[in-house]
């Protein structure tokens, strides 16, 4: 399959990890849009949020609470970070392997652009 995330779970493209456990990884964007700007990837393929099933709960789940943790441990937790998830075209989606965007580091706009 020929998607860019599956090939940095793999391994065959780089990415500066800066956590991975059996579900997940986690690296920094190649274009950060913010002080800190991580990704947060579960290791199985799911092209967008609507094809999310019940399976992968916990895996949401898990990415929001990694999302969480890597905040924490970088010191954003008091003033604050943002975790987003776009879905296909009027979101911006632009690569399609869900991916939770992890913002922190400057005064972030609201509602987004
Ligand atoms: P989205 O627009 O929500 O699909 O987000 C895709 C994100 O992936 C963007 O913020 C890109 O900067 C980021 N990105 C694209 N290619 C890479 C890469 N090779 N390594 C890390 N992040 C990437
Ligand atoms: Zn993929």
């Amino acid at each position: 399959m020929d998607c860019l995330f599956c090939r940095i779970v793999s391994g065959e493209v780089p990415a500066t990890k800066v956590f991975e456990n059996e579900r997940l990884i986690a690296f920094n964007d190649i274009n950060p849009a913010a002080p800190l700007h991580l990704l947060v990837v579960p290791r199985e393929h799911v092209a967008t949020l609507n094809a999310l099933e019940s399976r992968h709960d916990a895996l949401v789940g898990e990415m929001t609470r990694v999302a969480a943790m890597l905040a924490e441990e970088r010191g954003y937790a008091e003033r604050g970070y943002r975790a987003v998830l776009n879905c296909n075209s009027d979101a911006g989606q632009t690569v399609f392997h869900i991916h939770l965007h992890v913002l922190a580091g400057r005064r972030l706009g609201w509602p987004p652009g």
